[in-house]
């Protein structure tokens, strides 16, 4: 297995303006392809921190990624210092340059002169296609190591890096160990719970587990390498599945809104919403899916009382008597915003999100759910912690769970029907 280190450059990541995505990118996709990453390190944009990081980093490793700082602007000094670092002229590269020049004849722009700047690269470094934007990126072979660079905007990072470098890394290395990861995720159990119930059905020696929690959801991950990978984890993954039952909320790149559109759709049921605490939170996850359209009719976000009297019908008399907070204001959203939506199913959440707005009987993070269908109404009152935009997408969660299981136990009833 080679050697192989990331470095992210720039200011704004060492000063907290921005996270560093692309160096935790770049560890998911190479180790999807079975390979491993030893090392990553970060430097602002400053030419003699670079050229240092990157003289030890090549010394170290047999692969080197580096991104960010390749941009025409003057705090943009990566290709200068990989030039020092490797005493390689900076040489206008023709290919780089037409490749630049044909990025702004595709976008129908003319072209800054301190574009060109983008295809001066290194001495005897080839340039990386990048179909996203101007920067080119180039790779560039010394001191037995293969340094790739490329650009810190992450799309162009990645598509850079599926594209032109992962072929490369893939045929100077062929067949690295076979590493095989699943990944579930778990929704309404706390991660000991899981974890217990995931060992009392016995993980097979050589099968890792492993949790990511991103709260409200948990992703459990099952690892395994060698020969026999594929199977470990396929096993692992059957009886995990069945220690976590329908607890499982998605698998692999599937979220738990992805997972309960995709359902919706299955089973051809029509939604509409009516949210309050959540502010459309929840129609936005659920338009995030591509097709969201075949079961989403409409979100009415009824912030306020007059909007839910306004656009609902709720009743002004109901809400004074027993606050918007309530479950009967839950129950009577759901019911009027399927009716009046003509959907099979109404969704209705109301809530204190907080900070403020709390009482003793209905503190903040009093939240009230409500699903109506045409032969009954789910409606439970929620108490959830954290601060407001926890208790939000908790919320939302929630709300899409219900779907998704109402979804789901219609798919079986159905199944039982045409049995
Ligand atoms: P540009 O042509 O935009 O200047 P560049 O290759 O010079 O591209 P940078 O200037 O370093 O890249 O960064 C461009 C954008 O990408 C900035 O918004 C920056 O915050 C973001 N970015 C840079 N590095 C990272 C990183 N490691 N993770 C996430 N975002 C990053
Ligand atoms: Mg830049």
């Amino acid at each position: 297995m080679p050697q192989i280190a990331i470095l992210a450059i720039g200011d704004e990541l060492l000063n907290g303006d921005q996270t560093d995505t692309n160096t935790a990118e770049i560890a998911r996709i190479l180790s999807r392809n079975a390979f491993a990453i030893s090392s990553s390190l970060t430097v602002g944009d400053h030419e003699l921190a670079i050229i240092t990081a990157l003289q030890r980093l090549a010394a170290d490793f047999q692969i080197v990624l580096v991104t960010g700082g390749l941009g025409p602007t003057d705090d943009d000094r990566t290709t200068r210092a990989a030039a020092r670092a490797f005493n390689r002229p900076l040489t206008l590269n023709e290919r780089a340059l037409e490749q630049i020049r044909q990025r702004f004849r595709d976008w129908k722009r003319s072209m800054h002169p301190a574009n060109e700047k983008q295809a001066m690269l290194p001495h005897r470094s080839t340039p990386l296609c990048n179909r996203l934007g101007t920067a080119p990126g180039f790779h560039l072979h010394a001191e037995e190591t293969d340094l790739y660079f490329l650009p810190g905007v992450p799309a162009e990072m990645r598509a850079m890096l599926d594209e032109e470098v992962l072929p490369k890394i893939c045929q100077r290395f062929p067949d690295p160990l076979p590493k095989v990861q699943r990944v579930l995720t778990v929704f309404g159990l706390p991660e000991p719970e899981i974890e217990d119930r995931i060992l009392s059905k016995g993980l097979a020696a050589g099968v890792e587990l492993a949790f990511a929690v991103d709260l409200p959801t948990i992703e459990v991950k099952l690892r395994a390498s060698g020969p026999e990978a594929g199977s470990l984890v396929d096993r692992a993954e059957l009886l995990a599945r069945q220690a976590l039952g329908d607890y499982v909320v998605g698998s692999g790149e599937e979220t738990l809104a992805g997972n309960t559109a995709r359902l919706l759709r299955l089973t051809g049921k029509t939604l509409a919403l009516a949210e309050s605490c959540t502010g459309g939170l929840i129609a936005k996850l659920l338009t995030d899916q591509p097709g969201a359209s075949e079961f989403l009719d409409r979100s009415l976000v009824t912030y306020s009382n007059t909007a839910k009297t306004a656009l609902l019908g709720i009743p002004a008399e109901l809400i004074e008597h027993h606050g918007a907070v309530s479950a009967i204001c839950a129950r009577a959203m759901a019911t009027e915003v399927r009716q009046r939506a003509g959907t099979d199913l109404g969704l209705a959440v109301t809530g204190i999100a907080g900070p403020d707005g709390g009482t003793e009987e209905k503190p903040v993070g009093t939240v009230f759910i409500a699903l109506s269908s045409a032969s009954n109404v789910r409606l439970e009152r929620f108490n959830f912690p954290g601060n407001r935009c926890q208790i939000r997408l908790r919320t939302a969660c929630t709300a899409l769970d219900w779907l998704r299981r109402s979804a789901f136990e219609q798919e079986a009833e159905s199944k039982e029907l045409s049995v």
